[in-house]
Parts: C-alpha cells; structure tokens; sequence
C-alpha cells in the first residue's frame, strides 16, 4: 500500500475502499487560553504562608492539608521551617481524637480491615484518617504496604483520607514525620486516626508510641514464629483480632482466640488496668468488624475514665522530645561534612585493629565538639 503525502490517511489510498477522510482544519485557540495559562502559572508559582496553611487545614481543605503534609515530609530546611510553623498553629486544634495502631503481617489482611472498619466507622459519622509506617522503604526503597493497588473503596470516601508512609529516612525520621502529620490530620477535622504497620521489625514500637490504641491482627493456624509475630508485640496489643475467620477457618479461629487468650493471661497487667481482648473477625466479609470498634470505644471509656489516656498522651509527648533531640544529634553528627569525609578512613582503622571502635568513637565525637565550638 503507497501512501504519498496527498494520501495521509490510509483511508484515502486507492487501493482502499473505504469512506474519503478529509484533512482536518487546525483548532482554533480556546477562548481564554492565555487567561488558563496564566492562572496555570501563577497556581504554580503561588506560595501559601503559614497561616494560610493552618486555615486552610481547619477549613477541613484536603488539598492543603496533603500539601502541609509534602512540607512535613520534606527534609528541605525552608520546607522544614514552615511545616514547623504549621504543626505549632495547629497544635491548640488537636487531641481530640482516638488514634489507632494496626499491626500484622504482610497478607494478613490490614487493608481489607482497614476498608472495612473505615467503611463502618465513617457510615457512623467518624471522620478518618489512614497513615502509615512502612519499614521496608529505608532498606529497600521498596515498600511492604504500598505497592498494590489498596484501599480503593475507602479512597472514594468523602469522610477518609488516606496518606501512604513518608518513604525517606530512618523509622525515628519516618515515624516522626507521622506524628506530626496526625496532629496536622487532627486539625483538619479527622477525629480518628489509623496507623497502620507492618509487624515485622522495630515499626510497631514507633507506632505504639504514637497511639491510644494498638490491635494486633493474626491469622489462626499459623504459628506465631511464621506470623514474625514477638512475644513484645504481643505484650503491646490492647486487642488482637484473628482475621479471615470465615469459610472453613471458623473452627480454627475460635480455637485460636482461646489459646491466645490463655497466652494473655500469663502477661503481667497492663497500666491502664485494660484487660487486652482477642476477638475473631472476617475483614473481607465484614463480620466482626463491629465488636472491634466496640472493643476499642470500650478501653476508651476505661481509659479516659481513669485518665490514663491523657497520661500515656504526655508520656508519649514526652517521648517524642527525647526521640527529636536524639534524632537532630544524629543528624547533625552524621551530616557534619567533615565527620562525613572522616568516617570511611577511621572504619578502616578499626577493621584494621589499628584503633578500638571505642577510640575512634571517642575520636571522631571530641572532633565534633571543636567544630562545634
Ligand atoms: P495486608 O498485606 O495485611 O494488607 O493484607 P490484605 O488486606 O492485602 O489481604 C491479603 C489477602 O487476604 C487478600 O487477598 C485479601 O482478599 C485476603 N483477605 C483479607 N481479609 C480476609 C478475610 O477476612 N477473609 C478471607 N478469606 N480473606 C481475606
């Protein structure tokens, strides 16, 4: 088949039978295409000040508040500085919220739960939002909780707004940067906040730092070595639910919830005087997902009854100062060009027996200090 320049389309080609194609005529210029791109430009040119960040998160504005969120996460200093600003405004507006923790392993079920229970607490008038601490993205770049497509029934919801784990830095960074996004998340008007991670590493202890509330989701049948569940994540749930008890894993379930139950009770009491519960639950059918929210509403009774809510809120304040400052030593050690340049050559050393680990700790910390000086 030829096709010359008077035959563009292939329609038009002698050899086809088919309709004429005529060449089309240009398009004419939208109306207001200098007025669009000139609004298009100044939208991105625009910055917002700190107060219009903070009206705009307690307007409820989503669109701010994720972009306050970007702020929060960035490592940018002057991004920094403002996301500082922010949160501190924010601050007087929030607390008056439950946060949840949601923990359990990869395939468990956290995000069909977290649809589910999100579905049913936002039908009761919950406002909700979902963050997350996802540990694999430090190592690996990659990232446990966020690959697949997830949640899509709870995105299109109006009452939940759903933000994945911050990807850089370490977990004190990540972990961090999440707490402050709750207080920002709070300030929007979201009165419960789900944390979800994965309960494989060290990411729960951050959660459970930052939650009035830690439920644990297991799968019955699987011992606890294969769920990578520990003994302390145990010790820290105020409720485990064995999921996907549905079909023929009913019987199994059950008999789960009872030796979990016996395995509570060899745990010493818990501060808040809450006897942790293990209930049975069908994410993907719906089933059960009531008598959790119930469970956690009931430790909240409890809990705000005998203010050890507020207290574990200032000890987790508390918390979070020293986890701060510890981070910024850190980071400002670590950062420091010069100890930067000196670390290779003193590991050297140290694999070399030419110096202790201790010496050339001692070393390169008093170096630090002069600078600092
Ligand atoms: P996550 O990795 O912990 O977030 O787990 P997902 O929510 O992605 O669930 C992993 C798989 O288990 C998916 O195929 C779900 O459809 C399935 N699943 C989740 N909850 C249930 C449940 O209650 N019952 C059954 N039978 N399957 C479930």
């Amino acid at each position: 088949m030829i096709i010359d320049k008077h035959h563009e389309h292939i329609e038009n080609d002698p050899h086809y039978g088919g309709l004429k194609v005529n060449d089309g005529i240009e398009m004419p210029p939208p109306v207001n295409a200098d007025s669009v791109s000139r609004f298009l430009q100044k939208k991105k040119k625009r910055k917002l000040s700190a107060q219009q960040y903070v009206d705009g998160i307690l307007q409820g504005d989503v669109t701010i508040l994720s972009q306050a969120v970007t702020l929060v996460e960035s490592s940018k200093p002057d991004h920094q500085e403002i996301a500082q600003e922010i949160i501190l405004k924010c601050l007087p507006h929030t607390g008056n919220s439950v946060r949840v923790g949601i923990t359990g392993v990869p395939g468990v079920g956290k995000s069909t739960f977290i649809e589910a229970m999100g579905t049913y607490i936002t039908a009761k008038g919950s406002k909700l939002a979902v963050l997350a601490i996802d540990p694999s993205s430090e190592r690996t770049k990659g990232s446990i909780l966020g690959d697949k497509t997830r949640m899509e029934e709870l995105s299109g919801n109006p009452h939940a707004y759903i933000r994945p784990s911050p990807s850089a830095g370490s977990l004190g960074g990540v972990a961090r940067k999440t707490r402050e996004t709750i207080i920002l998340c709070e300030a929007a008007g979201f009165d419960t906040i789900f944390i979800e991670t994965v309960g494989v590493g060290q990411s729960e202890t951050a959660v459970h730092s930052m939650v009035d509330f830690f439920l644990l989701l297991m799968l019955a049948g699987a011992g606890d070595e294969l769920q990578g569940i520990k003994r302390g994540i145990m010790e820290m749930a105020d409720a485990i639910a064995i999921n996907k008890a549905d079909g023929n894993n009913m019987d199994k379930a059950g008999l789960a919830r009872i030796q979990y139950e016996n395995a509570l009770h060899l745990f010493p009491p818990t501060p808040s005087g809450w006897k942790p519960k293990v209930l049975t639950c069908s994410a993907f059918h719906k089933k059960g997902i009531d008598q959790v929210w119930e469970t956690i509403t009931e430790y909240l009774a409890l809990a705000k009854e005998n203010n050890y809510f507020h207290h574990r809120r200032n000890e987790q304040s508390k918390y979070w100062m020293y986890e701060s400052i510890n981070e910024q030593l850190k980071m400002g050690f670590y950062e420091n060009p010069e100890i930067k340049s000196k670390l290779p050559g003193f590991e050297s050393k140290v694999l070399n027996d030419e110096l202790s680990s201790f010496v050339a700790a001692r070393e390169l910390i008093d170096r630090y200090r002069q600078l600092k000086k």
